[in-house]
């Protein structure tokens, strides 16, 4: 299943973000534009992106500020990012790199250029990802960006589900007892009722909608198991 890059746009330019937004998603990405600082902080708390475009000039904290503090944090510190800016002097180019921008490129930049320089940072990146990414059918689970979805329909998961879920897909085919699922997801120094795996199971099965729910086999008297098989079968399989 081929993932499509999100690619998150800090830039206050309307025309400049709107032009860049077009030909990104012509190229097969996905644009999100944030106009300042704070929108894109909030983008980032929501979703991790695969690659930032950010402007260094902008209303409010600058690219520059943003750069660092993303890099600073364990969740985002691995997002490229590449600075966008009409500052096109050395010691700007030092001072964007120094901030832990993966790649710089000045105004005005051909949309060539700029597809061709994302396309870098994401092969960069790629091994990483590569590993991150488990799929079983038309589930998919990215490890990096917490991101889920189901034939491309993001699901929206509670901690506890999402590494339930985690679980499942890295150990699928198999039957895990209740205890088993306490102690591998749960972690054993915590005394919880085998019940409270039933519950988690139940939400999980929820959020996930009824066609992914299906591979989810309660197995009487055993456990869970996540398979591939009963997705295809299901129609039957629920009846
Ligand atoms: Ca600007």
């Amino acid at each position: 299943m081929r993932r499509v890059p999100t690619v998150l746009i800090v830039e206050d330019e309307p025309s400049i973000a709107e032009l860049i937004s077009v030909n990104l998603r012509h190229s097969g990405f996905r644009p999100i534009w944030a106009m300042d600082a704070v929108t894109a902080q909030a983008e980032l708390e929501a979703a991790l992106p695969d690659v930032i475009l950010l402007d260094w000039m902008l209303p409010g904290e600058s690219g520059l500020t943003l750069a660092k503090r993303w890099r600073a944090h364990s969740r985002s510190k691995t997002v490229p990012i590449i600075m966008l800016t009409a500052r096109g002097d050395e010691v700007d180019r030092v001072a964007g790199l120094d901030a832990g921008a993966d790649d710089y490129i000045a105004k005005p930049f051909s949309t060539k250029e700029l597809l061709a320089r994302i396309r870098a940072v994401l092969r960069r990146r790629a091994p990483e990802q590569d590993v991150s990414v488990v799929t079983m059918g038309k589930l998919a689970l990215d490890s990096a960006t917490y991101r889920v979805t189901f034939d491309e329909q993001p699901i929206k998961l509670g901690p506890t589900e999402y590494k339930l879920l985690l679980y499942l897909m890295t150990h699928a085919e198999r039957v895990h007892s209740r205890a088993q699922l306490l102690d591998q997801v749960w972690g054993d120094h915590v005394f919880i009722e085998e019940r409270t795996v039933d519950v988690h199971v139940k939400r999980l099965r929820e959020a996930l909608g009824e066609s992914a729910a299906a591979m989810i086999e309660t197995v009487r008297g055993a456990g869970y198991r996540l398979t591939a098989q009963s997705a295809k079968t299901q129609s039957t399989a629920v009846a």
